[in-house]
């Protein structure tokens, strides 16, 4: 339907950012969106190639796919779950604006945020006490979330953390306690770790939450609730939650090799109410044959511990990239976090090619 379109042109300004583009601004049932095009030229794809409603945007190290209709997007194999579909008006392929502000930018161009590369690591076991969350027969959730952080913390303190533990033993801490422990941490991130349970025994994987951006859905509720559009103090941390969450997942993914459910959105208490940046991970289904056996086993518990080390290194050197040896000098030692002076500290890691293999290319 024509008539309900309207063309403008606008200039943005991302933070940091010296150059205005000019953006097409396309308003679509009250909402605007971006052709496709115009995000493939902003951020230097220099392939792109739309056969049917498909999207495939290449540069040199960097392939963006996704589809007509889909709120699927992946970054060099990566899933991410879009706040809105991606929809096509008169052969014009477009996405909404919310989702490249809200997480093409800060994923892409992560050096942009306005935040340091952080030392401490506030971990929350889910659950705890009376409240055993998912269960099967080889285990509850709350004890192998609790096993989960006790590792990751033995990693974290090893690698030059600080780390503090939302709790150390099986007791119950209410949602707003554990959010209240984590603001009192300075220059921190919280890491919440959980386990899932499905309606289908089929539903397996592992997943990532991020906190829904102000005006979006939660990945999992159909429509928009009044509720979304209220303001929430966790999203002052917008872009540090998209990249904590990048950063994060992928390492789950390329560690554990595990199907990828995608980093999805959610106002859950811990994320919403907490000032620093935070993500909650859904390390795997207890309801699915395969993965509850895997989570049963110590082995596979080390690996979820080791990606969130992994994935808080990569973080740090996201929020680094692209800063001179001279920055960095002056940095070290002072504002720069853990593990953001090593080897490859200019490379966001999650989306580098040799790191992370497309799925398509390993198909060969
Ligand atoms: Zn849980």
């Amino acid at each position: 339907m024509r008539s309900g379109r309207i063309c403008v042109a606008v200039l943005i300004f991302f933070a940091g950012q010296g150059l205005a583009f000019q953006w097409t601004l396309v308003k679509r049932e009250g909402r605007d969106y971006v052709p496709i095009e115009e995000v493939a030229k902003f951020y230097s794809f220099t392939q792109a190639s739309y056969s049917g409603d498909n999207i495939n945007l290449e540069g040199s190290t960097l392939r963006m796919v996704g589809s007509v209709n889909s709120r699927e997007l992946y970054l060099n194999g990566l899933k991410f779950i879009l706040s809105f579909p991606i929809i096509k008006v008169d052969d014009q392929i477009l996405m909404s604006r919310m989702d490249l502000s809200k997480l093409v930018e800060p994923v892409l161009r992560p050096e942009k945020i306005l935040a340091k590369p952080v030392h401490t690591v506030v971990l929350d076991a889910g659950h705890g006490g009376f409240d055993q969350g998912a269960q099967s027969l080889l285990g509850s959730e709350k004890d192998f979330a609790l096993d989960v952080v006790q590792r990751a913390r033995d990693l974290l303190l090893k690698a030059g953390f600080n780390v503090r533990l939302t709790r150390s033993g099986d007791v119950f801490v209410p949602l707003e306690d554990r959010v209240s422990f984590a603001d009192r941490q300075s220059n921190a991130v919280f890491v919440s770790v959980h386990f899932n349970a499905g309606a289908r025994e089929e539903a397996g994987g592992v997943e990532t939450y991020s906190l829904a951006p102000r005006g979006v859905p939660s990945t999992n509720s159909l429509n928009l609730t009044l509720s979304d559009l209220q303001p929430c103090i966790g999203n002052i941390r917008d872009p540090e939650n998209i990249a904590l969450a990048t950063a994060i997942h992928a390492a789950l993914i390329t560690r554990l090799g595990v199907n990828d459910r995608g980093i999805k959105r959610a106002r859950f208490i811990v994320l919403r109410d907490s000032t620093i940046p935070g993500v909650l991970i859904e390390g795997g289904f207890l309801t699915n044959p395969l993965d509850r056996v895997r989570i049963a086993t110590p082995v596979y518990r080390q690996l979820l511990a080791q990606a969130i080390l992994r994935g808080i290194l990569s973080y740090n050197r996201a929020l680094n990239r692209e800063r001179t040896p001279e920055q960095k000098m002056v940095k070290r030692g002072d504002s720069s976090g853990p593990g953001s002076n090593d080897a490859g500290a200019s490379v966001w890691d999650p989306l580098r090619p040799n790191v992370y293999t497309l799925p398509e290319e390993s198909r060969k």
